[in-house]
């Protein structure tokens, strides 16, 4: 059996790459790992996992150090530990309130994080754009990234067509059709890949990758910011649809008589849980943002009768929209992410009897809700992972580059 695996590596240079993306994300997902737990988990065999560890050193991406003995009879294993400055991407993320800037080393180690409040309301993409420069630059001076980076992330409140970057609609910004990405390649003076998705497609593969859904293969991701975003993990894999624009299921019509909602039509999701929604039911201006959430919070725990019928319901509202999801999408998982983990609290109870009275009994008794971990960084993050992608299906190709070598032809 042994033979076998060590021959057909040898010979196959398909079967090196897929080998080499194994051994990177298992030390991108779990941090430092001995050269038997990597036999485990890719269940190479420990000659294959020395040769291929070798290409990773000899790039200067991994290092090699003697584990402490355990006490333990037998050769202590030798630990595989990521370089995280060596290889490194840059994350971008535009969201309602605010902008931000993170440089990630590999293994998810952010080396440098920016973020800066913006007011609310629509902008030209060339003011954020200069906006994310400027912060970008101001990160550059304690931590030079260029040279090792392997790319460039953006997690955007809006609409995009994955294949370039384009942003197709994001009413928060008043933008439609922006070649974003072509933008942000020409304002950072950059010739590397600029990968651009949603921020709450992003704050699920985060979430996934680091947060409250490791391990899970199906999973609802529900972020609550003004709008209401989601991503969703189908059998371990992102849900894009065709053009990369699944997801947006706080634009699901619930309620065909409701309110306008500002993808123009009437009666989506988010009309009925989005921020307004909550700050109209609590007697707020609709307008009030993150510091009027925070007084409805604290009136609904100080029991101002107002306060926790608002948060209930846009709890009752939550739990019949996630009725459906959970009958269509059978999760294992739904992370109640951005500001619904902050009012997880205060609506899981009216979100729970709707859940327990709509969704059918099978899928109902298998899916667990919880808040998301990752916090208001979790669109970063997921920018992060995204710009990492290309890297991890197929180190081989960045092996060859930082050895000078010409890139060797896939088998
Ligand atoms: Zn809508």
């Amino acid at each position: 059996m042994e033979m076998v695996r060590i021959d057909v590596g040898q010979r196959s240079e398909t079967v090196r790459r897929a080998n080499l993306s194994s051994i990177a994300r298992e030390l991108h997902a779990h941090g430092p790992l001995s050269r038997s737990e990597l036999v485990t988990a890719t269940g190479l065999t420990r000659s294959a996992i020395r040769g291929l560890i070798g290409e990773f050193v000899a790039a200067g991406l991994v290092t090699e150090e003697r584990a402490a003995p355990l006490g333990t009879p037998g050769r202590p294993s030798t630990v595989v530990r990521l370089r995280p400055e060596q290889t490194v991407v840059l994350a971008l993320e535009i969201s309602v309130d605010s902008i931000a800037a993170a440089i990630v080393g590999l293994g998810g180690v952010v080396l440098a994080r920016a973020r800066a409040e913006r007011p609310r309301g629509h902008t030209s993409v060339d003011d954020i754009v200069a906006d994310l420069a400027a912060l970008v630059a101001e990160l550059e001076v304690g931590h030079p990234w260029r040279q090792a980076s392997i790319g460039i992330g953006v997690a955007v409140v809006g609409v995009v067509r994955r294949t370039d970057g384009c942003v197709s609609m994001a009413p928060n910004l008043g933008w439609r059709d922006e070649p974003l990405g072509t933008r942000l390649a020409r304002a950072l003076v950059t010739t590397d890949r600029i990968d651009v998705a949603n921020e709450a497609d992003l704050g699920a593969l985060a979430e996934h990758r680091r947060g409250a859904a490791v391990g899970a293969s199906n999973v609802a991701f529900i972020s609550g910011e003004v709008g209401v975003g989601g991503g969703l993990i189908v059998d371990g894999r992102p849900l894009t649809g065709a053009a990369g624009y699944a997801g947006e299921i706080g634009h699901i019509p619930l309620d065909p008589d409701g309110l306008p909602c500002r993808c123009g039509s009437v009666g989506c999701w988010e009309t009925r849980v989005g921020e307004e929604a909550l700050l109209r039911l609590a007697g707020l201006p609709e307008d009030g943002g993150h510091a009027a959430v925070d007084a409805v919070i604290r009136d609904a725990e100080a029991g101002d009768p107002r306060a926790v019928a608002a948060f209930e319901e846009v709890g009752r509202w939550l739990g019949i929209g996630l009725a459906g999801l959970v009958n269509v999408l059978d999760p294992e998982l739904v992370v109640l992410g951005g500001r619904f983990a902050r009012i997880h609290p205060h609506i899981v109870g009216s979100m729970a009897a709707q859940l327990e009275r709509r969704a059918l009994p099978a899928p109902r008794s298998l899916v667990r809700v919880v808040p998301a971990e990752l916090g208001v960084d979790a669109p970063l993050i997921g920018a992060a992972e995204l710009a990492f992608e290309p890297f991890l299906s197929d180190p081989a190709t960045w092996l060859a580059i930082r050895a000078g070598r010409p890139q060797l032809a896939s088998a």
